[in-house]
């Protein structure tokens, strides 16, 4: 039986080896940081409260595992849900911190060239574990993943990697909507469900998903929403998602497109010059 040790040398050893992972400067500096890992319960009863929340759409890892297959589905308590998280680096999140109304390029980079990374290492992971004995899925890889309109928060995609890092003890949510993790806001996520017998982490903050946030549990900072060029955050309404939408498609995508040649819609600027950039604040832990 695999432990989590061998799950994490996976991941590590494609960050490590792949050269996808790398932001296409001269310097040949990588994408991310080293990768963390975190593991939930494919039947956590989070995934289900967060499925009546977000809207019928979202799938809960044992409906995202039998899309997959669908001639053999197993039980959820038989499934984990094995979540990772990619830090940005040291230099991407410093040049990030000089900005106050675009992305950096190195952040527009890791969007793009990094998230391709990201991708092929959701792939290489189901892969590696399908091979290894246990049936594996990428859940955000599956044809059907894609988005739709909640009643509740607008558009929602039905796999949310945010939401499995939460339930898988990573971090919390905050302000701005991003995840605060044990690495800080300014990282990405990914996720492999997988019929494995894997050891769940500790979520430290119970079940309250805004603990790591002082807006949320102390009534202070609100930092991140001054870092919003277009007040998409605010501390009375949280996270203004058309407001951030239309400033992503209408000015950063195309500032980035014309100015590094890279796609994708990056901004961050609230995941930058933080409490929470890089750590959880210590004084909520
Ligand atoms: S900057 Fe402050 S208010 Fe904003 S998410 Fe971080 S801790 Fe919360
Ligand atoms: S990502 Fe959205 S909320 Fe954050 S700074 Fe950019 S526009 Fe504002």
């Amino acid at each position: 039986m695999y432990s989590i040790n061998q799950v994490a040398k996976i991941i590590h050893d494609f960050w490590a080896t792949a050269p996808s992972n790398s932001l296409r400067l001269e310097s040949g500096e990588k994408a991310w940081a080293e990768p963390q890992v975190a593991i939930a319960r494919g039947d956590d009863p989070l995934f289900l409260r967060n499925k009546e929340m977000i809207g019928p759409f979202l799938w809960t890892p044992a409906e995202a595992y039998a899309l997959n297959f669908p001639d053999a589905p197993v039980p959820a308590a038989k499934l984990r849900v094995i979540s990772y998280v990619l830090p940005q680096t040291p230099a991407t999140r410093l040049d990030q911190c000089q900005e106050s109304s675009m992305p950096s390029e190195r952040w527009a980079r890791s969007r793009y060239y990094g998230e391709e990374f990201n991708c092929e290492l959701r792939l290489h992971l189901a892969e590696a574990l399908s091979s290894a004995g246990y049936p594996s899925v990428a859940p955000e890889r599956l044809p059907g993943f894609g988005y739709q309109q909640s009643a509740r928060f607008g558009l929602a995609s039905n796999w949310s990697e945010r939401h499995a890092a939460f339930v898988a003890g990573h971090g919390t949510f905050s302000l701005s909507d991003g995840m605060i993790t044990r690495w800080g806001k300014a990282v990405r996520f990914g996720s492999v469900v997988s019929c494995i017998d894997l050891p769940v982490t500790e979520r430290t903050y119970g079940d309250d998903h805004q603990a790591w946030c002082l807006w949320y549990a102390r009534g202070t900072c609100g930092i991140c929403a001054k870092r919003c060029p277009v007040a998409a955050i605010t501390t009375g309404e949280g996270h203004d998602k058309q407001a951030c939408f239309n400033y992503i498609r209408n000015s950063t995508t195309p500032y980035v497109r014309q100015n590094y040649g890279t796609g994708a819609t990056p901004c961050g600027l609230c995941q930058s010059k933080i409490p929470c950039e890089a750590q959880v604040p210590p004084v909520l832990l």
